[in-house]
């Protein structure tokens, strides 16, 4: 029996329909930001923006909001949605068809992470009207899509939680993500030497036959359970084909949910990019940057047995995973606050033919409502930081 109500549910959708309106690429959150503020100030809540706009990349901070517990000595719990979306190929005009939203227009539907935001407000309209059984912060941060820049800037330290989750993995409501890889980026320029193909070909060195023999040589896809690579681009040479070409660019990745494995694996790629441009005379530029660090959470940590007994309580079957992908759940992990990434229902996420379905967004809600009380029976203090300051005191 779900605990959402049929007002509830209709105020879920149509708060979800409007926030999908609000474009929000990643660094220009600014409106999908404010309408999010006026929302919570709506309730009788006090959000607070913090400083990080700048170190995130984009024209807003993130925003944390405080509900209180109805017993004041109750310890709290976070929960997290990310305002940005991927970048947008179509305006987005939400549709429901058979029951479930879907962009009308050929582009993402926002669903990611818009539908997550959606819940959460209507969670804390609920609790700003009964207060939970212990305190909840809600979180919404900035620039997830690109490299977890605002969950990365935010400082945990003002938080009062001893724990949080982000609704951030699309997939069907039950999955709870115990573990995400350590991801690698890794850009090469390889640089050659031009000269007439037909002509003189032995006087050139070609940066795209380095490239490619570096690519070839290379370990691609699933090299273990717990890791993959990509190439995902490469470019390189002129409009013609009579000059040997003298550059090309590539860009990889590496993920592993074992950190060391990742490194060994980038330090292999490296020397496969080095072999060779050393293989055809050529010079190989590598930059390496990690985007983010992995992480693997006991299945007994409190966060995991809260999520387990609220999805338990919603007539759900909880599902331990491993994911290929990240959320701001590495970010907080990286910082030493525990945080777990719960699935959200949502479907094809980044694609044109995104969506979600009503019934999911209530699911969703559902858990939402239960996980306060789940975490009340257990000893969440244990481990908890210190109490945070004010809400509004959060800056970078
Ligand atoms: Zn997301």
């Amino acid at each position: 029996m779900s605990r959402v109500a049929e007002e509830e549910r209709r105020w879920l959708g149509a708060a979800f329909a409007a926030l999908c309106r609000i474009e929000s690429p990643t660094g220009r959150e600014r409106a999908c930001a404010d309408a999010v503020a006026a929302e919570l100030r709506a309730m009788g809540l006090q959000p607070a923006e913090d400083g990080c706009a700048a170190a995130a990349r984009s024209d807003a901070g993130n925003l944390l909001a405080r509900i209180e517990p109805a017993d004041p000595g109750a310890p709290s719990i976070l929960l997290c949605a990310h305002l940005d979306t991927v970048a947008l190929a179509a305006p987005v005009e939400p549709v429901l068809r058979d029951g479930r939203w879907e962009n009308a227009n050929a582009g993402i539907l926002g669903a990611d992470n818009k539908a997550a935001v959606a819940v959460l407000l209507a969670a804390a309209r609920r609790w700003s009207a009964a207060p939970p059984p212990v305190g909840v912060e809600i979180l919404f941060t900035v620039a997830e899509e690109d490299g977890l820049r605002g969950a990365t800037a935010f400082d945990p330290s003002v938080l009062r939680s001893a724990f949080g989750y982000v609704l951030d993995h699309a997939s069907p409501i039950g999955e709870i993500v115990l573990a995400s890889p350590t991801y690698y980026r890794i850009e090469a320029e390889f640089r050659g030497q031009a000269a007439h193909a037909g002509i003189r070909p032995e006087d050139g060195r070609s940066a795209i036959a380095a490239a490619a023999t570096a690519v070839a040589s290379m370990p691609l896809g699933r090299l273990d359970a717990d890791t993959t690579v990509n190439v995902g681009s490469i470019a390189g040479g002129s409009e013609s084909t009579n000059v040997v070409p003298d550059r090309c660019r590539l860009a990889a990745e590496v993920r592993s949910v074992d950190p060391s494995r990742a490194e060994d694996v980038v330090a292999e790629t490296v020397d496969r990019l080095q072999d060779g441009a050393d293989a055809h005379g050529c010079d190989v530029d590598v930059q390496v940057q990690r985007l983010f660090r992995g992480y693997r959470t006991r299945r007994t940590a409190p966060a995991v047995a809260a999520a387990e007994a609220a999805l338990q309580a919603c007539g759900h079957e909880p599902r331990p995973i491993v994911t290929g992908g990240g959320s701001d759940a590495n970010a907080f992990e990286a910082a030493g606050f525990s945080c777990v990434n719960l699935a959200n229902g949502t479907e094809r996420n980044h694609e044109p033919t995104e969506a979600v379905s009503e019934a999911a967004l209530e699911r969703m809600l559902d858990v939402v409502l239960a996980l306060p009380a789940a975490a009340a029976r257990l000893d969440v203090r244990a481990g908890a930081p210190a109490a945070g300051g004010p809400a509004e005191a959060a800056a970078c």
